[in-house]
């Protein structure tokens, strides 16, 4: 048993064969799914699409947020709509929500304050964030800034959350820790050139481990430079389990079941 804790089937790379692209995770036994939905960014009126996936098929479950690529154009009725949408029964986190100054899409002093509207929202709602963070290359600025926030304007509400495709170092991932997060490990992390991310994947604890795709970005090794999909999640799980000395099966188990007892899933 696998769960992809990260994807997003309502991507349009996805429109020509979705049914089989869930068909292909249930044959792979990735039974269950978090689909992000960002859609695509404010006044698209897509903020539901993962809830709309997560009503249709069993074993998906939704998020709702802002990406930090889209900050500047949240607009008061954005956060309206998302704390209306969180409400939603299969909606387990907010997200993914964050900063991301690889690409700067964003103002940085805007993403920033986004991510802290968001913080607000979710803990009204009660919900974990699933976090988003990605530096500006060979530096930690996103990392500073995206730890001191959760410290400031999270921490104190315990709801704790997903980092999410984890690129740091270990130190991060235990700071991650420290903050009640779970860290998250995507494809990249079979990449030739990722150590570091092996390196933190060595010291989390199990039980503070989720498997994610990304897709359909991210492809792991042997899929590298395709369309991902939440069937490849097992790639993820091969990777950790040669880290661990365990196999791909014990560790999509255990991540399964850090899945539900994060989240709360009973049923
Ligand atoms: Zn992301
Ligand atoms: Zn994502």
């Amino acid at each position: 048993m696998y769960t992809d804790s990260h994807c997003h089937p309502d991507n349009k790379r996805f429109d020509s064969d979705r049914p089989d692209v869930f068909a292909r995770a249930q044959a792979a036994d990735v039974t269950t799914m978090l689909a992000i939905g960002n859609g695509d960014g404010p006044g698209t009126g897509t903020f539901d699409c993962a809830i709309k996936l997560a009503a249709q098929y069993e074993g998906v479950y939704a998020t709702v947020g802002i990406h930090p690529h889209e900050a500047a154009l949240a607009k008061p009725t954005d956060f309206d709509e998302l704390s209306r949408l969180s409400k939603h029964p299969k909606v387990i986190a907010w997200g993914e929500i964050g900063l991301d100054y690889y690409y700067d899409h964003s103002p940085r002093d805007v993403q920033q304050r986004v991510f802290i509207q968001q913080m607000e929202l979710a803990g009204a709602a009660k919900l974990p964030l699933v976090i988003h963070c990605r530096p500006s290359d060979n530096s930690i600025d996103g990392w500073d800034d995206t730890l001191r926030l959760v410290r400031e304007h999270w921490f104190s509400t315990a709801l704790g959350g997903v980092m999410h495709c984890f690129t740091g170092n270990v130190e991060q991932a235990k700071t991650s820790l420290d903050l009640g997060f779970i860290v998250s490990f995507a494809g990249n992390i079979t990449y030739p050139k990722a150590q570091n991310i092996r390196d933190a994947a060595a010291i989390v604890p199990l039980d503070h481990i989720f498997i994610e795709t990304d897709s359909p970005y991210l492809a792991p090794i042997p899929h590298r430079g395709k369309r991902n999909e939440p069937a490849f999640v097992t790639e993820v799980a091969r990777q950790i389990g040669e880290l661990r000395g365990i196999s791909a099966e014990q560790i999509g188990q255990q991540t399964s079941q850090n899945f539900r007892r994060f989240f709360r899933i009973t049923d």
